[in-house]
């Protein structure tokens, strides 16, 4: 190598280091913010996090020598300012709305479901005043939280009695805990489910404190495995959705008339983790069978448990229906004071409890009933003008096309079925579908890569014009 290649190179890392040495302290940083009008409001706080990042990012630049070669202190410290004032004006909080553009209806990374119009409004009214969450106005004594939407969760399940906590997966824990802590919980090996790697239903359980009996097979089992199983220290049978997956071919499964006529004989209740937890007959809007919950309850489960963000089309809440008896046990157990929904949950809930009890038109005003029942020839309608939207924005070199696609249900239910629909495939001749993929994720619209290309699929699109966007072509 020569000589003078070297010097350089040591004279640059010199440089380099003087430059990082002559880095400002945040105080100092601190103290010339605050002279500037634009930053002088702000907290002390805030404004130090967004220093320590301009900070941070200026070291970035001259470690990597991309060196704004700035040497003077007053210089840097006007440098860094400077950018804390562009980030303070750039900045927006971290969770944003963004364009699901997936397919995926339920879709749990980007929130699940939507909620109607009335249930939002539910929202703002509890969240700007006073409410009776727990507060009994006639006798101006404590009221109950479950009762806003007891009553509206019978109604609509044909049980006896309902509670509520934050998700499903509380519901579970919860259930289990209050009803089988230290003793027996008898489940088919088909039924041992994970969703989404964080709620893996052993696990669950020995959290609960119960403790799990597994009988059968992954494929295969009988109802004589369920019943020899049990034993005084038996507390519950489980039966458990096996949401996100199917056992198919030579397999055989109890049912829950089945099980419910076991656990009668042996005088043991019957538990059912029911996943989506469909409300409705949803065959009737075009969309494959799920089980419903009333039905799971006149077939005589003791308790059913499901979410409110899944096929409800609620808020995120774990629902849990059932005898009296069993849900009283529930109600007085401590975890649920620490598992409780707050009231802006449950004036969501309560308000698309109303929607299905109320509503002449639920298919219309329900956003997850809307959208899975959209027909692919719906979808295909205002897919031409999607196309012309996302050609415009793209430019030359890139090709839009409308594709036939099926696009999923999502959060685990209904895993096999799919639903027609249709998709814009973008492709380009030097661009591979995951630089496609995030150029469109940088503006915000997630779609999804089948096939190796990039598809936006218009099922969970219903107004184009969200794709009028800036995108970064190049
Ligand atoms: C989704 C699901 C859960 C977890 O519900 P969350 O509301 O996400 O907590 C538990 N069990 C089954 C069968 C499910 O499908």
């Amino acid at each position: 190598m020569p000589k003078h290649s070297r010097k350089t190179r040591d004279a640059d890392t010199d440089s380099r280091a003087a430059a990082i040495r002559a880095l400002p302290p945040i105080d100092e940083c601190l103290r010339a913010a605050k002279a500037n009008p634009a930053l002088a409001e702000l907290s002390r706080s805030y404004l130090k996090l967004m220093l320590q990042r301009a900070q941070a990012e200026l070291r970035a630049a001259i470690l990597s020598g991309r060196d704004p070669q700035i040497r003077d202190r007053d210089a840097m410290i006007d440098a860094v300012v400077r950018a804390a004032a562009h980030a303070v004006a750039a900045d927006e909080p971290l969770l944003r709305p963004v364009v699901n553009a997936t397919g995926v209806v339920l879709h749990t990374n980007l929130g699940r479901a939507i909620l109607a119009e009335s249930a939002i409004e539910a929202v703002e009214l509890a969240a700007r005043s006073a409410v009776n969450l727990e507060y009994d106005l006639e006798t101006g004594g404590r009221g109950d939280r479950d009762s806003i939407v007891e009553d509206e969760l019978c109604a609509l399940t044909g049980a006896e009695a309902a509670t509520v906590v934050n998700n499903n997966a509380a519901a579970v824990v919860l259930a289990l805990n209050s009803l089988a802590e230290g003793r027996e919980v008898i489940v088919s090996r088909g039924e041992m489910i994970e969703i989404g790697g964080s709620f893996r239903l052993p696990d669950v359980m020995a959290k609960s404190g119960a403790i799990l009996r597994e009988v059968g097979t992954t494929n295969r089992t009988h109802p004589n495995d369920y019943a020899d199983a049990i034993s005084p220290e038996t507390a519950l049978l489980l039966k458990v959705h096996p949401s996100n997956y199917r056992v198919v071919g030579f397999t055989s499964e109890v049912t829950l008339e089945d099980l419910v006529e076991i656990g009668r004989a042996r005088g043991v209740d019957v538990m059912e983790d029911l996943g989506a937890g469909a409300l409705i007959d949803l065959t009737e809007y075009g969309i494959p069978h799920e089980p419903i919950v009333r039905d799971r309850i006149a077939t005589g489960a003791a308790i059913v448990t499901f979410s409110g963000d899944k096929l409800l089309g609620g808020p995120q809440a774990g629902v849990i229906v059932g005898r009296p008896a069993a849900i009283d046990r529930i109600k007085r157990n401590p975890l649920k004071r620490a598992l409780r929904c707050d009231k802006l949950t449950l004036a969501a809930l309560s308000a698309t409890m109303r929607l299905y009890l109320r509503s002449g038109d639920l298919a219309h005003e329900l956003p997850t009933l809307r959208i899975l029942a959209r027909r692919a020839s719906e979808i295909g309608a205002i897919a031409p003008r999607a196309r012309e939207i996302v050609a415009e924005r793209l430019g030359d070199g890139y090709v839009v096309e409308i594709v036939d696609v099926t696009s999923q249900v999502g959060s685990g239910a209904m895993p096999v079925e799919q639903l027609k629909s249709v998709a814009l495939r973008v492709t380009h001749p030097e661009k591979s579908a995951n630089a496609i993929a995030a150029m469109f994720r940088r503006a915000r619209i997630i779609g999804r890569v089948a096939d190796d290309s990039f598809h936006l699929d218009l099922r969970t699109i219903e107004d184009p014009a969200v794709f009028s966007v800036k995108l970064e072509t190049d």
